[in-house]
C-alpha cells in the first residue's frame, strides 16, 4: 500500500482549509489609494478569510486544467499551517502548540481584481489547491517566520516572498482566526497570497521552492470539458431521518408519527428506542462536504437591506464548525448590535455533479433540510463580503432536525419557510421567490466545480430579519422539512457554562 499524499489525506479527513488574503505589507502598499475607494473605504479590520473547497486539493506533480474560457492562473504560492490539536481562542503563547508543521500550498486562481465579492469562481476550479505531498513537522523548522518562498515557472524565478513580510505573523493569525471559528485537528490555515502573483498559462511548469519544507511541482494545462453523465431518475423510498449522539455514539433516527395532539415530539432510534426530542444531543442530518451559501437570493430580502439583487449568484463557503445540530446553542458575543437569523432552505446533493443541465439538475439532490444561518452584521467589512467573521462562527449555523429525502418532496420551489422567537412570527416567505431556484444554483455551481455528495446548498432567505439576544428561543420552520430550534446565548455562556446538578 503506498502512503497518501498529505491532499489525499486531507480529503479523506474531511478537513478544512481556509485562505486569506491582504495579509503582507507589500500587497497592502501596492494596493495602495485603492483601498480608501468604495467599496472598500479603508484596509480590512480582521483577518479576511475564505475556504479552498475539497475539490481544489491537489497533489505534487499535479495536471491543473485551466477553467473554460480562460487563459492564465494566478499562483498564490503560501504556506500552509497545519493545525495538530483542536484550536480555539488561541493566544499568541499557546499559538505555537497548536501547530503540527507545514506544507507549501500553490493557492491557484483565475486573475481578479475586486475582493469585494467572494471568488468562487476565481479560486474554487477543480484542483486549484495544490500541496506538497508531505508535512514537514513544526519541530524541524526553526524560524517559521523566516521562511522564503520561490515561484519558479519554466525553471526560471519570477518571484520571490518572504513571511517576516506578513502583516499577521503565524501566531497573530492564529490567534484572530481562532477568535471566532475552531481549527480542527488536521485543517491548515494558509498564511495568504500576494496580490497580483506571478501568472501562468498552458504548458508551463511551476515549481515552488521553501528552503527548509522542499517544493511542489505542477503543470498547467488547457481548458478541458467534463460533464457529468446525464442520469436517469432512480427510485428511492421516501424516508426522513436526523442524527443524534446518545448514549456514547451517532444514531440515525426517524421522527414517531404522533395521532395524539400535544404530546411532545420524539424519535425512534434505529433499535426501536423511543426517546423526546430534548433527550438527544443532535447533531446535523448529514455529515457536510462543502458548504455553499447564497447572498441575497430573495429580492425582498435584498430590498430590505438596500441591494439590488445579485446578477450571479453571490455564492459563498462555510466550514463545518459552523454548523450545529436542533436544540443548539448559538453565541451571540459581547460587543454585537444587530446579529440576526436567516431561515433558509437547505440543498443536499446526493451524487457528483458537473456541468450539469437545468433538466438534470434535480436528479443530484439526495434531499433538504433546515439551515439557520446567523450573521453579525457588525463584522460586515467589504472585503469577500460577508466575511467569514459574520458568516463561519463556531455553531452559528444551526442544520437539521431532519433530511427529508427528495422524493419526498413535491415542489421544493413552492415551500412555506416561516421564523419565530420566542413563539412570535418574526419571518415568512416562500421559496417560490428564490432570485435563482435550486436546479439554476446546481447548474452554476457544478459549471464552475465538481460538487460532491454532502455538499450543501443554503439557498438564501427572505425579508424578516430582527435582531435576537441572550435568551431568544429561535425556531425556523419549512413546510414539509421541518422545524429547527435552536437557543441565543451570552458569550459568558457560552465559553463557561453552568452545570446543572
Ligand atoms: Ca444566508
Amino acid at each position: 500500500m503506498t502512503t497518501p499524499t498529505f491532499s489525499q489525506a486531507l480529503t479523506s479527513s474531511r478537513a478544512t482549509v481556509y485562505g486569506v488574503i491582504l495579509n503582507d505589507h507589500d500587497s497592502l502598499s501596492r494596493m495602495g489609494a485603492s483601498l480608501s475607494d468604495a467599496p472598500y473605504k479603508g484596509a480590512p479590520k480582521a483577518p479576511v478569510l475564505y475556504i479552498k473547497p475539497a475539490n481544489t486539493f491537489n497533489s505534487d506533480q499535479a495536471v491543473v486544467n485551466l477553467p473554460k474560457a480562460a487563459t492564465a492562473l494566478e499562483i498564490g504560492a503560501t504556506i500552509g499551517i497545519v493545525i495538530g490539536a483542536t484550536a480555539a481562542r488561541l493566544n499568541l503563547d499557546s499559538a505555537a502548540a497548536a501547530i503540527a508543521g507545514y506544507v507549501i500550498v500553490a493557492d491557484l486562481s483565475l486573475p481578479h481584481s475586486s475582493y469585494y465579492r467572494p471568488a468562487i469562481r476565481e479560486k474554487c476550479f477543480d484542483g486549484a489547491c495544490v500541496i506538497s505531498d508531505q508535512m514537514i513537522a513544526a519541530e524541524a523548522v526553526a524560524k517559521p517566520g523566516s521562511l522564503e518562498i520561490a515561484t519558479l515557472i519554466n525553471d526560471r524565478e519570477v518571484e520571490r516572498r518572504k513571511l517576516s513580510d506578513l502583516v499577521r505573523d503565524i501566531p497573530g493569525l492564529l490567534r484572530d482566526v481562532s477568535e471566532f471559528m475552531t481549527l480542527r485537528r488536521g485543517d491548515v490555515l494558509l498564511v495568504g497570497v500576494k496580490w497580483q502573483a506571478a501568472q501562468a498559462s498552458a504548458g508551463d511548469q511551476v515549481t515552488l521552492h521553501v528552503a527548509g519544507l522542499g517544493q511542489v511541482s505542477f503543470s498547467i494545462g488547457a481548458a478541458v470539458t467534463s460533464e457529468s453523465p446525464s442520469v436517469a431518475a432512480t427510485k428511492k423510498r421516501k424516508r426522513t431521518f436526523g442524527r443524534i449522539f446518545f448514549n456514547g455514539a451517532i444514531h440515525e433516527v426517524e421522527p414517531v408519527v404522533d395521532e395524539t395532539p400535544n404530546t411532545p415530539a420524539r424519535i425512534r432510534l434505529a433499535d426501536g428506542k423511543v426517546l423526546l426530542h430534548s433527550e438527544a444531543q443532535w447533531l446535523p442530518p448529514i455529515e457536510p462536504c462543502s458548504i455553499f451559501a447564497l447572498g441575497l437570493n430573495y429580492a425582498d430580502h435584498a430590498r430590505e437591506l438596500a441591494f439590488k439583487a445579485p446578477e450571479q449568484p453571490l455564492v459563498f463557503l462555510k466550514g463545518p464548525t459552523a454548523l450545529t445540530g436542533h436544540l443548539g446553542r448559538s453565541h451571540r458575543p459581547a460587543d454585537a448590535t444587530y446579529m440576526h437569523y436567516e431561515c433558509e432552505l437547505a440543498v443536499v446533493i446526493g451524487k457528483h455533479a458537473r456541468n450539469v443541465s437545468r433538466e438534470d439538475a434535480y436528479h443530484y439532490v439526495a434531499g433538504y433540510t433546515v439551515a439557520n444561518d446567523y450573521a453579525i452584521r457588525d463584522y460586515l467589512e467589504n472585503y469577500y463580503r460577508p466575511n467569514l467573521r459574520v458568516k463561519n462562527r463556531d455553531a452559528c449555523t444551526p442544520l437539521g432536525p431532519w433530511l427529508v429525502e427528495a422524493d419526498a418532496v413535491a415542489d421544493p420551489m413552492n415551500l412555506v419557510l416561516t421564523t419565530s422567537v420566542n413563539g412570535k412570527e418574526t419571518q415568512r416567505g416562500n421559496t417560490a421567490d428564490m432570485v435563482f431556484d435550486i436546479p439554476a444554483l446546481i447548474v452554476y455551481l457544478s459549471s464552475i466545480m465538481t460538487l460532491s455528495p454532502g455538499d450543501i446548498i443554503l439557498t438564501g432567505t427572505p425579508e424578516g430579519l430582527a435582531d435576537v439576544v441572550a435568551g431568544d428561543c429561535v425556531v425556523t420552520t419549512i413546510e414539509d422539512i421541518g422545524s429547527l430550534t435552536n437557543t441565543i446565548v451570552s458569550d459568558e455562556d457560552y465559553f463557561h457554562p453552568t452545570v446543572v446538578a
